[in-house]
């Protein structure tokens, strides 16, 4: 495990706060592996490392980007083709991605992509500011190095910075606090790296529209200090292991939870009111596994630990979950974020989230 700091190649990057703020033992287990290190089968699309897996919903959110991205630079792009040219170089023909969750997506951003441009012209109607997209930032202190990739900054004596959402940013009328966290975060780069009197904070959501986050100077320090100090204590910490921080909102969606012991023993005491990511067993394949002509599999498991006990049934399984991971009758396992219901003892793999490692 390596520090944080500054000297080291470890750093925290700004989608990183919210994992790191939960759950340090979470932030830990994205540190950078061989790829031989790969685990050994994974639901989600995978790249160099589980950290760096990408899901479906990732994928299409880099789409977003590179999409937004192209349409600002070139005003007579339209959104077909934006989106055409992103989807061919993110994507290609190489991985499934959700269709409804594409088209979806692509519609929202025609209706809003307008209003986006007239601002960036308003902004930049009086002066000429450098405009900047997919802006590279770092800071260093002793302690790490903060770095970020704003989607969006225009840089003047008042700058601005937009960060891109695919989804809705507002909870109850409010900005959701990681957002607002995010954007403290790179207004923090922002006026560590230029010479500014003031940063304007907005978020471009495909849902909400334009929306912006007014953030001081003291709120910034706010947020930055406390975030300093937890990272100190964490490189007070290593090499030991990190804290773990289980709830039914940091667990949900976390893809260690088959490392984790903290997680297990929570749901072995009933700790989790309700895991938005369905259910988890740990436990032993029982009998042969049969694969069906679609190339999905169903197998029975002693599920020892988790949301459910005794014998399942898991099912949907496609093959290359099985093949990646060799498994066979007797091999205990670790599934999880599968889908369930309360009356049955089935339990469905959900190929855009569902995990599986054997032990
Ligand atoms: S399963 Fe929960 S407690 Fe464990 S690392 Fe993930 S978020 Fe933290």
């Amino acid at each position: 495990m390596r520090k944080l700091s500054s000297s080291s190649v470890r750093k925290i990057t700004a989608t990183q706060v919210d994992d790191f703020t939960k759950c340090s033992l979470k932030f830990s287990f994205t540190e950078p592996t061989e790829p031989t290190e790969l685990p050994k089968s994974m639901g989600a699309i995978q790249h160099t490392n589980r950290g760096d897996s990408y899901t479906s919903h990732q994928q299409v959110g880099k789409v977003l980007h590179l999409a937004i991205e192209m349409l600002i630079k070139d005003e007579a792009l339209d959104v077909d083709d934006a989106w055409q040219l992103a989807f061919d170089r993110i994507i290609g023909d190489r991985e499934a991605v959700s269709e409804v969750s594409v088209s979806r997506n692509k519609k929202r951003l025609k209706r809003r992509i307008q209003n986006l441009r007239e601002f960036i012209d308003n902004r930049a109607a009086n002066s000429n500011p450098e405009i900047h997209a997919e802006k590279s930032l770092d800071w260093n202190d002793t302690r790490c190095k903060l770095s970020g990739k704003l989607d969006l900054l225009i840089v003047d004596s008042v700058s601005t910075i937009i960060d891109h959402k695919k989804g809705s940013v507002v909870s109850d009328g409010v900005v959701e606090k990681k957002h607002r966290d995010q954007l403290a975060f790179y207004a923090h780069l922002v006026y560590e790296n230029y010479d500014i009197d003031r940063v304007d904070c907005w978020l471009f959501s495909l849902k909400d529209g334009l929306v912006e986050v007014p953030l001081t100077c003291e709120d910034i320090v706010l947020f930055v200090e406390p975030l300093l100090a937890n990272i100190e204590d964490y490189n007070n910490r290593v090499p030991d292991e990190q804290p773990a921080m289980p709830s039914d909102e940091n667990c949900s969606w976390c893809p260690y939870c088959d490392r984790c012991e903290k997680f297990w023993i929570k749901i072995g005491s009933n700790g989790f009111n309700r895991l938005a990511s369905g259910e988890a067993i740990a436990g032993t394949i029982l009998g042969e596994i049969s694969i069906a002509k679609n190339g999905k599999s169903t197998f029975r498991v002693d599920a020892i630990e988790g949301t459910k006990s005794g014998e399942v049934i898991l099912t949907e399984v496609p093959r290359r979950v099985l093949s990646n991971n060799e498994l066979s009758e007797g091999d205990s396992i670790k599934a999880f974020h599968l889908h369930g219901s309360e009356d049955n003892e089935i339990l469905t793999w959900d190929d855009r989230n569902s995990r599986l490692s054997r032990n």
